[in-house]
């Protein structure tokens, strides 16, 4: 076994980010593609950054986020906020009351836990069902929620979400919609509306997700609702702060549909080429992945490593000798060790499939040629 407890995680991680900043300074930034997906973004010029002040920042940067937030998520009036889940949770904080039922239909389990939790918080009762057929309002129900896109990228089909947005206005009941990846996902690759203009009353993005923006959230919808839980917003903290709300700005403005759907075709191609020389690639909605589990059944040769060691090998083999970053070396103890390619963000497109491929078909010999030898690999994998 190579990496067997948190610690030896850390060093891992360590290792890993001196490889990258030993690239950083020798090759310079292009010559790493980050294909973590969750690369999050900083667009902002240096006059901005004069203005990164407690006061002067939002005065500037919020009001520029009205007119271009409204027009990327819809509603009156929108907030950036700290993340996602601190929206949920002052929705949830402003409008519904302990011992009310807050009832939540999405297209595959499981909710958020953000969602959850901020129930349990106000002693609300919670419901959630992926079945339509289950889905119903209670009485002293006070908010419905709905997910436009759920964590693995599961979308909602558009004629139920109006339906669950009919029957909610039916009894005056608010909808939130919980569009972190949903609110380009879904209108951008399955062209569905804006979930304000479908009539959700409050509707949240994740800023960093399918977008080059920093790890923050954005709420949109309508004026009454947005100023009730803003006052929230404010008297917990959840707020996004001015450099945040700036690379949220220009985040957005530098969102391309166009971007997002390249990324999409170019999944299938990857994967048809992987799949010549691999069977345990799998499809993602943004790129492809494999477990540890795909990768240990690849491996033809006798070794004494674990899964995980095998995924952790091999990601830091795609990072030594090509530059390409995975979640597994850079990732916190605990994390899932499944390496995923997503060719969604903008290193991704500096790639050739065809070049990745071999990249790929490439680092995976080498792993084949050092697995038997686990002092080889321990040395790939700590540099030591
Ligand atoms: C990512 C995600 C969230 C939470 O976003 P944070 O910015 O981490 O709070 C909530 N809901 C869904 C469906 C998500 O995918």
């Amino acid at each position: 076994m190579i990496v067997n407890n948190s610690l030896d995680e850390v060093k891992k991680r360590d290792n890993a980010l001196s490889i990258i900043r030993n690239a950083v300074e020798n090759e310079g930034r292009s010559s790493l593609f980050d294909l973590t997906g969750l690369s999050g973004g900083f667009i902002a010029n240096h006059s901005e950054l004069s203005l990164l002040e407690t006061y002067v920042g939002p005065a500037i940067f919020e009001e520029n986020l009205q007119e271009v937030g409204i027009n990327h998520m819809g509603g009156d009036k929108v907030i950036p906020l700290n993340r996602t889940s601190s929206g949920i949770l002052a929705t949830i904080l402003a409008l519904v009351n302990e011992g009310s039922n807050v009832v939540h239909y999405l297209a595959e389990l499981p909710a958020h836990p953000s969602i959850p939790r901020s129930c349990e918080l106000v002693g609300a009762n919670y419901y959630e069902t992926d079945k339509f057929e289950d889905f119903s309002i209670p009485p002293n129900t006070s908010l419905v929620v709905v997910t436009g896109s759920t964590m693995d990228h599961k979308v909602i089909d558009e004629s139920e979400f109006k339906k669950v947005i009919e029957m909610a206005h039916e009894k005056d009941i608010p909808v939130m919609v919980d569009d972190a990846s949903g609110a380009r996902l879904r209108t951008v690759i399955f062209n569905q509306a804006k979930a304000c203009d479908l009539g959700a009353d409050i509707a949240i993005t994740s800023t960093d997700k399918l977008m080059p923006g920093p790890r923050g959230g954005l709420m949109a919808g309508r004026e009454d609702l947005i100023d009730k839980i803003k006052v929230k917003v404010n008297q917990f903290g959840l707020e996004a702060q001015p450099p945040a709300v700036l690379a949220m700005l220009n985040g957005i403005k530098n969102f391309s549909k166009d971007d997002l759907i390249r990324g999409f075709e170019r999944k299938e191609e990857l994967f048809d080429l992987l799949n010549k020389n691999f069977d345990n690639f799998e499809k993602t909605p943004t790129g492809v992945m494999i477990s540890p589990k795909g990768l240990s059944q690849e491996i033809n040769v006798k070794h004494n490593l674990s899964d995980n060691d095998l995924a952790f090998v091999f990601s830091f083999i795609l990072l030594r000798d090509y530059g390409i970053i995975t979640i597994p070396p850079v990732s916190m103890p605990g994390a899932s060790t499944t390496i995923r390619f997503d060719l969604s963000t903008q290193d991704a497109f500096k790639l050739n499939l065809n070049d990745l491929n071999k990249k790929i078909e490439s680092s995976f010999k080498k792993l084949q040629d050092v697995v038997s030898n686990e002092d080889e690999c321990r040395e790939i994998v700590f540099s030591f």
